[in-house]
């Protein structure tokens, strides 16, 4: 046996590929458990791009966002809802890797022709990323930028000041509490492009909007908006994220 192959099987046996969702253990080269599979709730096709709905389930009733488009590849329920909060409070920084696949079809689906110039990410507070020890919006953005062949930059958005988390709010204060809170720091960077701005979790959309009203303030052309997964109005009560 090879070196490499003698490292690769090594380091499957001291760390073994996980379910995302669920966290056990698969056989190699597998990223969900069967069980999760069948509990995703997948958007379907056609959809919504001012919610991200599928049509079926949209209200049909959209406020005016500084965004023109959302995509998502999934509800924000059941495997995915736990997948997601395992990626973000239990140090599953890999998970990027199956959720951003993900949110790349969802773009290439849903936007095609959109030609991007630019992806950012919904950034952190610095001492809330060094605590967790990543920004989970910033890995989705870098692996969307591999599998898009678009730059990112993941500074291009900073937050400069504490809030509480947006699921700690009702649906009126979580504007208020994002206003004012987002910089772009260097305008130039993207002034003129068509941005792609990326986040977890989009539940009333005030975090994105604020973002892109801020982008757009900076010169930015457009920016449209992926996500791994949306929160139903109707689920709303149940479906919380966990965080911002
Ligand atoms: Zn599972
Ligand atoms: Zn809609």
């Amino acid at each position: 046996m090879k070196r490499k192959e003698w490292l690769d099987r090594l380091l499957s046996i001291l760390y073994p590929p996980r379910c995302v969702c669920c966290g056990e253990v698969l056989p190699a080269g597998e990223t969900l458990c069967e069980a999760c599979e069948k509990r995703i709730v997948r958007i379907e096709a056609p959809v919504c791009l001012l919610c991200g709905y599928s049509l079926q389930d949209c209200g049909r009733k959209h406020p005016k966002t500084a965004y023109q488009e959302i995509t998502a590849p999934f509800y924000y329920e059941e495997a995915i809802r736990e997948g997601i909060h395992r990626f973000k409070f239990r140090d599953r920084p890999q998970s990027a890797i199956f959720f951003a696949r993900e949110m790349a079809k969802s773009v290439r689906e849903n936007m095609p022709g959109i030609s991007f110039d630019l992806i950012v990410c919904v950034p952190m507070l610095p001492a809330k990323e060094k605590e967790r020890g990543y920004n989970q919006s910033a890995l989705l953005a870098r692996e969307l930028s591999a599998l898009l062949g678009v730059p990112a930059d993941c500074h291009a958005l900073c937050k400069s000041i504490d809030t509480p988390a947006q699921h700690e709010l009702k649906g009126a204060e979580r504007k208020g509490n994002v206003f004012g809170v987002f910089e772009v720091p260097c305008p130039e960077a993207v002034e003129g492009k068509t941005v792609l701005l990326c986040d977890d979790v989009k539940t009333t959309g005030a975090t994105l909007d604020e973002c892109a009203k801020m982008l757009k303030f900076a010169g930015a052309k457009d920016v449209y908006c992926a996500c791994i997964a949306v929160t139903r109005k109707q689920d709303k009560a149940k479906q919380e994220p966990p965080s911002l």
